[in-house]
């Protein structure tokens, strides 16, 4: 049984098959549904065999005015559901105003858990996810760009921004000069046909790019690893020395190398080095 809420709706960033039966079943018992863009969410809601619903747009432009009638459905007993066009809404898209209009006027929100973007490539960076920093979309300008990840040049802890395949590699340059060897995963397509993770050090996956730019395009989620210091950098972490010497075994230097540095984002030549060292 639904209550009547507003209930805050995640739906798929890539795979249709991710979503909730949990959030089938709101959308599914919806009296009015607001969408960032109706017309997207439309074809969403047709796979999912919500039938015909009452529909409004809701985004950055009209939520404070959306407020009212959304409080008056729920407070006439209706249940709301409110979507994006991929993934959690507010993260990074419309929704914050809503809530917090919604909760000054004491009007039920449910959020449901589900596709988050962010999350998604956090959980596939193989960086820490022990605590992190979301910061959204970069700024544009090359200025504000580079005080931003000046910013988090000495951070401890991991960072996730969304960027777009326009201005991926000139967010990855900019970064560059402020941290060469920084741990990075480009998280590229999730969920989708195209999915691809890229870890490594900011400047390997640059030289990477470069040569394969029919890869520079499609959704990008980028991880930034915590800063490591000098003293830390010049160490090689014990997991990539052990598997770096397990392949060793079964294959060539160079090659086990490639790999160890793509899983771990490590130098590869650190790792030559280690390699030769056990090899002597
Ligand atoms: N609210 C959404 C969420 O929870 O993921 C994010 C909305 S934001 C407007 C869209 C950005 O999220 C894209 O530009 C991209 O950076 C990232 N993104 C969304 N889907 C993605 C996917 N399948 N793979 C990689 N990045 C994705």
């Amino acid at each position: 049984m639904i209550e009547s809420a507003l209930y805050i709706v995640p739906t798929p960033i890539g795979n249709l098959d991710d979503i909730t039966l949990r959030a089938i079943e709101v959308l599914k018992s919806a009296t009015l549904i607001a969408a960032e863009d109706t017309r997207h969410s439309k074809i969403l809601l047709d796979k999912l065999g919500v039938g015909a619903v009452k529909m409004i747009s809701c985004n950055d432009h009209n939520e404070e005015q959306r407020a009212q009638i959304i409080a008056n459905e729920v407070q006439a007993g209706g249940i709301v559901a409110l979507i994006s066009d991929a993934g959690t809404p507010m993260i990074s898209d419309p929704g914050y105003k809503l809530v917090s209009a919604l909760s000054e006027k004491k009007v039920k929100v449910v959020p449901l858990p589900g596709p988050c973007a962010a999350i998604t490539a956090l959980c596939a960076s193989a960086l820490p996810t022990d605590k992190f920093l979301f910061m959204g979309f970069l700024p544009v300008k090359d200025k504000e760009l580079t005080q931003k990840l000046e910013s988090i040049r000495l951070s401890d802890t991991t960072t996730v921004f969304y960027e777009s395949p326009r201005r991926i590699m000139n967010t990855l340059e900019k970064l560059q000069q402020v941290d060469p060897k920084r741990v990075v995963a480009l998280c590229r397509e999730m969920t989708k046909t195209f999915e691809t993770i890229y870890r490594t050090n900011v400047s390997d996956l640059i030289t990477y790019l470069q040569e394969h730019s029919d890869e520079v395009r499609g959704e990008f989620v980028l991880v930034v690893g915590p800063h490591i210091s000098d003293e830390q950098d010049d160490e090689l972490s014990d997991s990539a020395k052990s598997a770096l010497a397990k392949m060793i075994t079964s294959m060539k230097v160079k090659e086990a190398c490639q790999i160890v540095s793509d899983l771990t984002g490590e130098s590869k030549n650190k790792l030559y080095d280690y390699a030769l060292s056990l090899k002597d």
